[in-house]
């Protein structure tokens, strides 16, 4: 075939889709155990949510999402993050309304049109987790704890938190001016996209990946002595937090989110064993985004987890993943009568509607039904603890030859004692 699936999305297949069940099963009940209540949002927004509340000089808006205008000649955009579209629900709907506070999550497909890569694709899956309505440091070190935990849950080794404060709007100001004149007079070794950067938002070249701007932020001065009162208060609250809780991390002063309405902490989990892509989870503090898509003030802190590269790092780790769903029977039908056909069809849907996973003869891709000797071998194949087979006796009556696949014994029993006789086992 021609078609093929368009460049950077991935089907997850079914040897590789029970694992991101269980991924999301821990997830799930990690959340419930931390008060998130699970939210789904729309994969499209309107362009403008993700322009203002991703921000118009990140790489996400500059080059990166999948915009079209739509029949009705509105601008669309499938989202490239969680929290703007979180935001806009919690206001759209009231969720915080009368000083509430809303623990939410969610997963989903996020889009970006990145040049794919391991652990880079176009169409990824991210867990967003947003606390909303809460201004104080515990709800940073709630949520910083719940992505380390959903890890440490996962089986998760060889991680790094990182650690960083980006200010806010009446301190940012001054350390970026610090930023531009440090960047300024080292012109000369910074990379072309850098130049461009510099004088939109000088934040972003702590960011880059290229080694000569790298090394350039490197020297470049910290944050800490421009934090004003209040945000090194909050900084030193959070970092208290973590230490209370026995949490290691590190603090990166070239950790950014770089935009106006991300304030305080941000952070970063990182693996070591994802290569270039070594970034599993991202989040922090956005006070001003409510604002900045034209809500009212709310503030917010959350994360967002890579589930693709959660379940590369879990391969590569050989972490468990629980057990995986196996069919427990096949039902064979001994011959080709009405009769046993029949019974064959009413046993498998009665073992189902009992719970118990069963395969079942279904013929071939011409409509053929197989003989009783190749559906024994799709039994054995299918890894199943039982091949029942149906048959009937010389009275007539239907009987089935239960066989255990392990130890070869078998019993013949009545249709209605197979489901019994299963769960026992
Ligand atoms: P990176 O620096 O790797 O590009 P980012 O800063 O763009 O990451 P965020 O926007 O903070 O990432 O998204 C949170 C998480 O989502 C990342 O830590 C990563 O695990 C995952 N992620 C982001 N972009 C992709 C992608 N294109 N493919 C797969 N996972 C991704
Ligand atoms: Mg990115």
């Amino acid at each position: 075939m021609d078609i093929k699936a368009p460049r950077g999305v991935r089907d997850i297949l079914p040897d590789e889709s029970w694992r991101w069940a269980y991924v999301l099963d821990v997830t799930a009940k990690t959340m419930a155990d931390f008060g998130h209540s699970e939210i789904h949002l729309p994969i499209f927004e309107q362009t403008e949510l993700f322009s203002r509340g991703v921000g118009d000089t990140t790489d996400i808006v500059e080059k990166e999402m999948y915009s079209f205008t739509d029949r009705g000649g509105r601008g669309i955009t499938l989202r490239p993050e969680a929290t703007a579209g979180m935001v806009r629900s919690a206001v759209e709907h009231g969720l915080c309304a009368q000083g509430a506070a809303s623990r939410l999550w969610c997963w989903g497909p996020m889009f970006r049109y990145e040049r794919p890569q391991k652990g880079r694709y176009r169409q990824f899956f991210q867990i967003d987790v947003e606390t909303l309505g809460l201004a104080g440091a515990v709800a940073d070190i709630e949520v910083i704890a719940l992505s380390a935990e959903i890890f440490r849950r996962l089986g998760l080794k060889n991680l790094e938190v990182v650690l960083n404060s980006v200010g806010c709007p009446k301190c940012r100001p001054i350390y970026r001016e610090k930023l531009l004149a440090h960047f300024l007079t080292n012109k000369d070794k910074l990379c072309k996209d850098c130049l461009l950067r510099l004088d939109r938002n000088p934040l972003r070249l702590l960011d880059c990946k290229e080694p000569g701007c790298g090394a350039v932020a490197d020297a470049a001065p910290a944050i800490y002595d421009c934090l004003c009162d209040e945000c090194a208060a909050h900084f030193e609250d959070v970092q208290n937090g973590l230490n209370t809780l026995g949490f290691r991390y590190k603090l990166d002063k070239r950790l950014v989110r770089g935009l106006d309405y991300y304030t305080k902490t941000a952070y970063e989990i990182l693996s070591g064993d994802l290569g270039a892509q070594n970034a599993v989870c991202g989040g922090g503090r956005y006070d001003n985004l409510s604002e900045s898509v034209g809500g009212p003030h709310l503030p917010g802190v959350g994360f967002a987890a890579g589930v693709d590269r959660i379940l590369l790092v879990m391969e590569e780790q050989r972490c468990s993943f629980g057990k995986s769903l196996k069919k427990e029977v096949y039902v064979v039908a001994q011959d080709d009568t009405p009769a046993v056909r029949n019974a064959a069809l009413s046993l498998t849907h009665k073992l189902r509607m009992e719970g118990i996973p069963v395969e079942q003869d279904a013929g071939d891709a011409l409509g053929k039904k197989r003989s009783a000797k190749a559906q024994m071998k799709s039994a054995d194949n299918a890894g199943v603890a039982w091949a029942c087979i149906v048959s009937q006796d010389e009275a007539q009556k239907i009987v089935v030859v239960m066989k255990n696949m392990t130890t070869g014994e078998q019993t013949t029993v009545q249709p209605e004692e197979v489901a019994r006789r299963v769960k026992e086992a």
